[in-house]
Parts: C-alpha cells; structure tokens; sequence
C-alpha cells in the first residue's frame, strides 16, 4: 500500500496553498516580488512557483515573505508511444541538479526555436529588436515575449486575438514547437531529484488513461483544482487518486498578463492532502491561526 494514502481526506481545509504560479523567470510576466505581494493581499498561507524547465527562481525567493514560498518546476513532456502530451510538476527539489541536467537543453531549445520565430516575423516585415526583447530569466525567449513586443510597439493590437491565432497557432507560419522530454524520463529526474511528482491538469490533455503508468514509475500526485479541469475531469480524478493513494493539488497556473486569463493568484487552491504533502511547515501556519483567534479574544 503506497502511503500517500494517509493524505487523502476531505473537508478539512487547513492552509490556503495556490501551488502552481509562474513568474518572469519563465513564461508569466510578474516577478517573484508582486506574486508574493498578491498572493499576500489574497491571505494566502502557502505559494509555489512552478516555472517551465527551471529552478532558477530559488535564488530569488526571500527567507522572510511572510508566506511559505515555495520553489516547484513545470516540465512539458510527451509520452512519445501515443504523442499524448503531460504536464509534470515537481515540487521539494532536494538535488535541483539533477533537473537542471535536463532541462538546461531544453531551455537552449526553445531559446533558438524563438529566435527563429523572430527571425521569420522579420522576413515577413514586422519590427523586432530582438536585443531589447524581455526574456525568461533575463536570457530565454518565449513567443509571449515577442507578442508583447509587437504590441506595446502598435504592431498588433492585442495578446491573443486573430494575429496569435493565425501565426503561433493552427497552420500559421510561426506555429512549430521544441520536442518534448519524454513523460517518464521527466519523471525520473523529479524523483532522483528527491521531489515529489505531480500529474498537472489531466483535464486539459485528457490523459487520465497514463496515470497507472506514472504510478508505477513513482508519481505522488494529481492536481485536482486547476481551471482546465471540468467537473467530470474533477470526478475522474478523484476516483485514480482514491484507487492509487495519491494526494491532490490545486493552483491557478498564473501567468499575468501572458496569459488569456481571467482570474488571479489564489483563485484555484490545493486540497489538505496536497498542500500537507507539499508545504513544508505547517505548524508555523497553525501558530499563526492560533495568534490570530487569540488577538480576536483580546
Ligand atoms: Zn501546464
Ligand atoms: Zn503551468
């Protein structure tokens, strides 16, 4: 019997976590600053930044947030029989080196597929400095940066409308991608790492049928509260957690501005099982409840 087991129980809702955020040092457009800040004005207890294909974000999370800030990592993967796409979040990275190992590569690959993204919007006569553009971590590029680009310079008039559409996306001239790692070598090196392993939003790439298989190869978890996953997603999903003993997470998968969304930091939470597993000090988070209800009897 595999103890993650012992998380699962439901109704109790100790801490509020939102454990999957990303900052500027991969695809969102925040900072690690104005997260910490939002998800402090949200009341939030608990916080992980999930970048995509890095943990390059640890150097810059402070000691004393106020909030458990935790540093996770996002790695797009593909299970390469099926060309079914998973999203693996890592979280508790006790070796990062042995993600970086990985994901280093790929972080050079899709700096290059980018710049030839660039390189094609030139030809077709668009303005673009690619000296001046904002980039992942100060040095990777992802198209949300060269959109960006186009639009604060009045090149296209919006983020995500036709123009996204009709170049990055569908047959458009810009709609090519890096290869992803493949679903079980991301595994293992989130697991070698000493972390722990989570299926993210099985909803959004409906590949439930996988998780037996991830299982087998050591996955701990399955994010439940994401806002890709539909209410049958959510059914699902709990009944492999019940049957494999996995703990449930939850998160907004924020990305500010780069992002076509319409909601914030903390709008989607862990459950208890999840944010037990993963955050790392709950009693502190207790003592400072306890602070609190004592402060109201004063
Ligand atoms: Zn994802
Ligand atoms: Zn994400």
């Amino acid at each position: 019997m595999r103890s993650g087991l012992q998380y699962i129980q439901r109704g109790v809702c100790l801490m509020k976590a939102d454990l999957h955020i990303h900052s500027d040092v991969s695809d969102g457009s925040a900072t690690i600053a104005q997260i910490i800040e939002a998800a402090k004005a949200k009341g939030l207890d608990a916080i992980a930044v999930t970048d995509h294909d890095t943990l390059s974000h640890r150097a810059q999370i402070p000691s004393d947030a106020g909030i458990q800030v935790l540093a996770g990592v996002e790695l797009s993967t593909v299970h390469r029989k099926s060309n079914t796409q998973a999203h693996i979040l890592g979280y508790n990275i006790k070796r990062p080196r042995r993600i970086t190992a990985l994901t280093e590569p790929l972080l050079e690959a899709r700096n290059k597929n980018s710049e030839r993204q660039a390189e094609i919007l030139i030809g077709l006569g668009f303005r673009i400095e690619t000296d001046k553009l904002a980039r992942a971590d100060g040095k990777y590029l992802y198209k949300q940066h060269i959109m960006d680009w186009l639009v604060a310079t009045g090149q296209v008039p919006e983020l995500f409308g036709d123009f996204y559409q009709t170049t990055f996306k569908r047959n458009g001239p810009c709609a090519f991608d890096i290869a992803y790692t493949d679903v079980f070598e991301a595994l293992r090196a989130v697991k070698e790492a000493g972390g722990l392993a989570v299926l993210a939003h099985p909803g959004r790439q409906k590949n439930f049928w996988l998780i037996p298989k991830l299982v087998e190869s050591g996955l701990d978890g399955l994010e439940l509260n994401h806002h890709a996953n539909g209410p049958q997603d959510r059914e699902i999903i709990r009944d492999y957690a019940d049957r494999f003993g996995l703990f449930l997470t939850g998160g907004s998968d924020y990305h500010g501005r780069y992002e076509p969304q319409p909601f914030g930091i903390g709008d989607f939470l862990s459950e208890d099982s999840g944010a037990q597993a993963i955050c790392p000090a709950p009693v502190s988070i207790l003592a400072r409840s306890k602070l609190k209800r004592e402060a109201q009897f004063k």
